[in-house]
């Protein structure tokens, strides 16, 4: 059997490569390890930046993807108890980015993909992929029965995330990995909890905490938490009692958690992105630190980015953007990179005293006044946030 691109992985960044494919007419096959249902359920971003947005409308796809995502222009900043709205449509233009939950945009890129005749194969075990830097790369996996399959190609969109199989096909010699992680821990819990009126990020003497919408019945909160912190130490009573006294607020609605995690608050990226006929897009490439809220946008930057090259080298020959996709998918991940870091230390730092001691504090609290009293600044910051198309 063979196709022209084969896809593996159906997260945000495959699901995107492959529907952007199907509208350009390029053959594509997206190769799945779970089942829909679970692909369809996890839970995890939920704003897409104004550069992420543009690539669906471009796309045609916007409607369909998109329908019924308010826009998410205000973001509140509570220090100490005290709210600051930093209005990110203004200093944008209008640029604000839109409040929708990974998992419904998954759904939705599913669907589309499906119902215009596009191929998903779920549950597909041991997916591996051969001669990727040869002229005709071939994948093989098995079926749910068990059964052997083999799909050549003359493209490989390695999309399956971090822990996936793609990166490793690129050979030590040639590739760069950057690491980082900061030592401090992220715990994260989901809630059948009222969401906030706005994006809120409580910067606290008592430690630092974020409340997120995720639908009009869910909220995500991240606490801060000692690096490598026991999950079994955060009980129900412990969360909100925790997230009451951080976001200073003694009549934050509670409601059943459904999810608790700790979060690796690890940087990664690799260089090259690519190798021969494999092009990494998304999570299996690079992983940002939560507080940007830039992972999610990032991969479907990525994806967009391969879409366009892939057209360009089967439908005329122009393998160009195909050489260039590396060089120009890293550029702005470091931008989003640095650009979570320092998010990530001003929101930690403003917050914690004990591991960055009174004087960071202090120094994080500045950025954080800045964003306020600095319209270059702020406009800066909002840029960043809006994303870079
Ligand atoms: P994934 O979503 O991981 O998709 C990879 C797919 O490949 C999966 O479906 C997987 O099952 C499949 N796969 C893996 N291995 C194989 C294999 N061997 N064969 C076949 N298929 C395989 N980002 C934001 O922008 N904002 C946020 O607020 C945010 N919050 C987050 C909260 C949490 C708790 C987590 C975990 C992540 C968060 N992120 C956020 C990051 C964001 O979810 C990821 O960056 C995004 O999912 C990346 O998409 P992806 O398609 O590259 O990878």
């Amino acid at each position: 059997e063979a196709t022209t691109v084969v896809v593996v992985g159906a997260g945000v960044a495959g699901l995107t490569v492959a529907n952007l494919l199907h509208r350009n007419g390029i053959g594509c096959v997206v190769l799945e390890r779970h089942s829909r249902a679970r692909v369809e359920r996890r839970q995890r971003a939920g704003v897409l930046d104004f550069a992420a947005e543009q690539v669906y409308l471009r796309s045609g796809l916007g409607d369909r993807l998109l329908s019924g995502a308010p826009r998410s222009g205000l973001l509140e900043f509570r220090v100490d108890g005290v709210p600051r709205l930093f209005d990110a449509d203004l200093h944008t233009d209008g640029r604000a980015g839109r409040l929708i939950p990974q998992q419904l945009l998954v759904r939705r890129l599913v669907s589309t993909l499906l119902d215009n005749g596009g191929e998903v194969r779920f549950s597909a075990a041991d997916v591996a992929l051969h001669d990727v830097d040869g002229a005709r790369p071939h994948v093989t996996y098995r079926d749910p029965d068990g059964v052997a399959h083999r799909l050549d190609a003359d493209y490989v969109a390695g999309c399956d995330g971090f822990h996936g199989v793609s990166r490793a096909r690129i050979p030590p010699e040639v590739l760069t990995t950057y690491r980082h992680s900061d030592d401090v821990g992220w715990f994260t819990v989901l809630a059948d909890s009222p969401p906030p009126r706005h994006p809120l990020l409580a910067i606290n003497r008592h430690g630092f905490a974020a409340h997120f919408g995720r639908g009009p019945g869910a909220s995500r909160f991240y606490l801060q938490c000692p690096p490598g912190d026991d999950l079994g130490s955060w009980t129900d009573e412990r969360v909100w009692r925790q997230l009451r006294l951080r976001l200073a607020d003694d009549g934050l609605p509670d409601g059943p958690i459904v999810d608790k995690a700790v979060v690796d608050a690890r940087s990664f990226v690799v260089d090259p992105m690519s190798h021969g006929r494999l092009f990494l897009v998304g999570d299996a490439a690079h992983i940002v630190p939560p507080m940007g809220g830039k992972g999610m946008n990032l991969a479907i930057a990525d994806a967009d980015v391969l879409a366009r090259a892939l057209t360009a080298a089967v439908r005329d020959g122009d393998d160009g953007r195909l050489r260039e996709y590396s060089p120009t998918c890293l550029r702005r991940v470091w931008n989003d990179q640095e650009f979570s870091r320092w998010m990530t230390e001003m929101v930690f730092h403003g917050a914690d005293e004990t591991t960055a001691g009174p004087f960071r504090r202090q120094l994080a609290r500045s950025r954080i006044d800045r964003l306020f009293t600095s319209s270059a600044a702020a406009r800066a910051f909002a840029e960043l946030m809006a994303g870079t198309a």
